[in-house]
């Protein structure tokens, strides 16, 4: 038995999210009736011409960006030529020779760096739907602007290249380029797999794997390969190059062509399309949009704000939310309460009012306070709420707020003992159960304090002194 070292190289294709589609103003939506999204230019009839959309080019541009690539000031497209029953032109408009963006990096939670060999624009084909007997085809898909990201082959294991594929999901969710979507086939995935002697600095036969739906599958592809070829090697069997497609059902992958190689697709510049050329004004608007990558705000999250995994893992694919977050937390500097209250009561209410984080106008001074007095016990769990839900959609100041409302809360034992002895002498039959022991009495006086109090008793205090009270006068 020899000891092999697996290397691995990732194809991702995303698509971009973009209201039309690549060349043609087709809708991109996505379930709509087969063949309703379509034009003569996405269909490939004879004598259309192509119109690039220029929203791809800024969001391919910004991914390119977030992955540090260098990026092709002037860009051609090139037709990939293969016949295929879903791609009506005969030919894909792809990039070849000039990729948009090249020689970039991910970096990986461990830190180590997967260098990306190219991103290039492309459009998507159609759909084949597979019935017994006879197939159909649905052209909606054809045209839906694509970008493949392809990685060199410097991915060690499944599981790292299954920490990739999180990765750069991540970021492309967190730039708003993608939204990754992988039931709607926003983000698929091919891997190239090799295995050589450790040691060797040749490459070995490399396999391409298709047809994996989600990224565990792309994983147990990879391990079932690993597997294969380190059989076939301890056998003294040599490697096919060759594409193999993966069966989620069956777990193994099984051949499906000897791999072709790109002459075969005969490449040649798009005529009909002109060469492309790349602002300063394009790059700069786009750098905007990416600012810190998801590992480093969440190593930044984890050690300046001791916040826990699940609430990181929000603010990564919320970045505005995370930014009214940071803002509240100059305010008030108690991060972990600041983070209840924003993904508690304040998301709840922003879905309570089926509404979206952009339409809060609440000020991140003003929300503050709502959890400032909150921790002081100047508002209780319910006037909180309260105070943040009068001013959620219209920043009234919090202060102003508990004044008018008059919502502070009842922390003084004078002004509770009142409303505690009228609760006893009202309620004889809860006072004689609870003497009986019965536990849902004391819940029921609770809340005839509470309701005495309009909500704002001092829950803790109030519990204590009616506990005290009650114990004092057992007959
Ligand atoms: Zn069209």
């Amino acid at each position: 038995m020899n000891d092999f070292e697996t290397i691995i190289g990732l194809e991702v294709h995303a698509q971009l999210s973009t209201e039309s589609k690549i060349f043609c103003s087709c809708s991109t939506e996505f379930n709509s009736p087969p063949n309703t999204n379509i034009c003569p230019v996405c269909c490939g009839y004879p004598g259309v011409l192509p119109v690039f959309n220029q929203k791809v080019l800024e969001l391919a541009v910004r991914v390119s960006i977030a992955l540090g690539c260098r990026i092709n000031r002037t860009i051609y497209f090139e037709r990939k030529n293969y016949f295929y029953p879903d791609l009506p032109k005969n030919y894909q408009i792809s990039q070849y020779k000039m990729p948009l963006g090249q020689g970039g990096h991910l970096a990986l939670p461990e830190g180590r760096e997967i260098r990306i060999n190219r991103v290039h624009m492309e459009e998507d084909a159609g759909k084949l739907i597979h019935k017994e007997g006879y197939s159909l085809v649905d052209f909606n898909r054809t045209g839906m602007p694509l970008l493949e990201i392809v990685s060199e082959p410097d991915i060690k294991s499944p599981q790292e290249a299954f920490e990739y594929l999180n990765q750069l999901k991540l970021i492309l969710k967190y730039i708003g380029a993608s939204d990754c979507d992988m039931e709607k086939g926003s983000l698929r995935c091919d891997a190239n797999i090799s295995l050589r002697p450790a040691g060797q600095t040749e490459f070995g036969t490399k396999v391409e794997l298709k047809n994996m739906n989600t990224f565990r599958g792309v994983r147990a592809a990879l391990e079932y390969e690993v597997k294969r070829q380190t059989a076939a090697l301890n056998r003294g069997e040599a490697i096919i190059q060759e594409t193999r497609l993966w069966d989620s059902q069956k777990m193994a992958s099984a051949i499906m062509r000897t791999k072709e190689e790109a002459h075969d697709y005969r490449y040649f510049p798009e005529p009909d399309l002109v060469d492309f050329f790349i602002s300063d004004e394009c790059i700069d608007k786009e750098k905007s949009f990416v600012g810190e990558m998801p590992l480093e705000k969440q190593k930044r999250f984890r050690s300046d704000y001791g916040l826990t995994e699940k609430d990181i893992d929000v603010y990564l694919l919320n970045p505005r939310l995370a930014l009214f977050f940071e803002e509240v937390v100059r305010y008030y500097s108690n991060p972990r309460e600041v983070s209840n209250w924003v993904l508690g009561p304040l998301l709840e209410q922003v879905n309570a009012l089926k509404s979206n984080f952009e339409t809060v106008k609440i000020s991140a001074a003003n929300f503050s306070k709502v959890v400032k007095y909150f921790h002081e016990g100047k508002l209780n769990n319910l006037t909180a709420k309260k105070a943040l839900a009068l001013s959620i959609e219209t920043n009234e100041d919090i202060d102003e707020i508990i004044l008018s409302q008059n919502l502070a809360q009842v922390s003084s034992q004078e002004e509770l003992a009142v409303f505690v002895k009228e609760s006893i002498e009202q309620n004889p039959k809860a006072v004689t159960e609870y003497y009986q022991g019965k536990k849902e009495s004391l819940q029921f006086l609770m809340g005839q304090v509470m309701k005495k109090t309009r909500g704002k008793a001092n829950p803790k205090i109030a519990k204590e002194l009616l506990e005290e009270v009650l114990k004092n006068n057992r007959p």
